[in-house]
């Protein structure tokens, strides 16, 4: 199997690259914002745009919401040298909601979202769980009441990322009370200056921002629901394969600077050290190995399911393994934090060694990620 971009794709790789290269000061700023734990300040939405204009953040989409009716493969060359340089492969909107509105939205839905979407313009949060809804998606409790003209929503949810600064909510609401429970889950998009949602911070132990959310008897339109009443828990599992897809380049590029420090210090005389290093060159070859092959599904239309889970899965576990070895090549200064004359390279690494520890829990955890490819890829028995 030829793992290779075609010229055309290598063209379009270097002209990804030679952009994000010309926006130097941007990109560098943008980076600051996002590894603050803030999320999108001014830079990031102001790079965001500027992929948007040219057609790169939604690639495949049609041109008339803002695509360029391009190959996946470009989408991937897309996600790779963003994740490369501003630690970000997609917004929320372009990999996950934008794809479910395409497939199962209303015109007026499709005409209202792609556009500002595919522009960088407007960002989603994922409302999902619920202090009693994580894994188990389908316990999900939050109402959504169908009062004819439109919906009255009412309870919380837990752990919503990006609601501080994004201006919509994709939120999964309680539309029946049915046996089994995913089948009476509808999906909505809610504008999230609706009146009655109020938005508390929760802090990680890597210093990112996430939320909880509280609908207070919240009126939305009935145009805010997505596909049919009741189908939402489908649209949700469709939207999770999608956010399931990521790349490694971020990785690489640690990786690379971390060998650089190995050999400049003469840590790479330790025999130890040059093992770890080789078992982690080996594991992050994998995984980009792995991504190619979830892109090269997507380019052919299949949707990835267990094997989305299982790249998930492959890229969270290999960030923890470099981490975990960058601390021990750091000794005693890999936990000094930034700021301190004693931290190694940028400093940051104290923090990404926390800020790591999120990957294996959000957008599912390794726990059911294994349990998803059992079921699904291996044919295994639920219980
Ligand atoms: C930093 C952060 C950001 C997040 N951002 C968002 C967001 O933007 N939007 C959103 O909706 N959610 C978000 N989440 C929520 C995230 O998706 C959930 O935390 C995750 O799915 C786990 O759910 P839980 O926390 O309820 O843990 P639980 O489901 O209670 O799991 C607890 C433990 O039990 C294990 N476990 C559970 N069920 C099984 C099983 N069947 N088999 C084996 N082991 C099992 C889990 O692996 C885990 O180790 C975020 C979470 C974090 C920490």
């Amino acid at each position: 199997m030829d793992f290779r971009f075609s010229p055309e794709e290598e063209k379009f790789n270097q002209e990804v690259r030679d952009f994000f290269i010309a926006e130097e000061q941007t990109v560098k700023e943008a980076r600051k914002e996002w590894d603050s734990g803030l999320g999108y300040g001014p830079a990031c939405w102001e790079i965001l745009k500027k992929i948007g204009a040219r057609g790169w953040l939604c690639p495949t989409w049609p041109k008339e919401y803002g695509g360029l009716e391009t190959s996946y493969m470009n989408r991937y060359i897309v996600m790779e040298q963003m994740h490369y340089f501003l630690n970000i492969y997609s917004t929320v909107g372009a990999g996950m909601a934008g794809p479910v509105i395409l497939h199962h939205g209303d015109e007026e839905q499709k005409t209202r979202f792609l556009l500002p979407i595919a522009r960088g313009e407007v960002e989603f949060a994922l409302g999902y769980t619920e202090p009693q809804a994580g894994s188990d998606l389908a316990a999900l409790s939050i109402k959504a009441e169908d009062k004819g003209d439109h919906f009255v929503i009412d309870g919380a949810k837990l752990f919503n990322t990006r609601v501080h600064y994004a201006q919509y909510h994709w939120l999964g609401a309680r539309t029946a009370v049915t046996e089994p429970k995913h089948k009476g889950i509808s999906l909505f998009i809610v504008d999230l200056k609706t009146p009655g949602i109020t938005i508390s911070p929760i802090w990680t132990v890597g210093g990112m921002r996430t939320n909880e959310v509280f609908y207070d008897n919240v009126k939305v339109p009935k145009n805010a629901l997505v596909g049919e009443k009741n189908r939402g828990f489908y649209y949700i599992l469709e939207a999770l394969d999608y956010e399931r897809i990521s790349s490694v380049s971020a990785l690489e590029r640690g990786f690379q600077e971390v060998l650089e420090y190995v050999k400049k210090t003469g840590k790479n005389k330790d025999p130890l050290i040059r093992q770890k290093l080789a078992g982690l060159a080996i594991e992050i070859e994998t995984a980009r190995l792995f991504a190619l092959r979830v892109a090269w599904m997507l380019n052919r239309d299949k949707v990835p399911n267990y094997e989305a889970a299982m790249l998930k899965m492959l890229v969270s576990e290999t960030e923890q393994n470099f981490v975990n070895t960058t601390m021990q090549i750091f000794g005693p200064y890999g936990v000094i934090q930034k700021g301190s004359k004693w931290t190694q390279l940028s400093g940051e690494y104290e923090r990404i060694y926390r800020d790591s520890l999120e990957n294996l829990i959000t957008r599912g955890t390794s726990e059911i990620m294994r349990n998803l490819i059992a079921q699904r890829g291996l044919g295994l028995p639920r219980r």
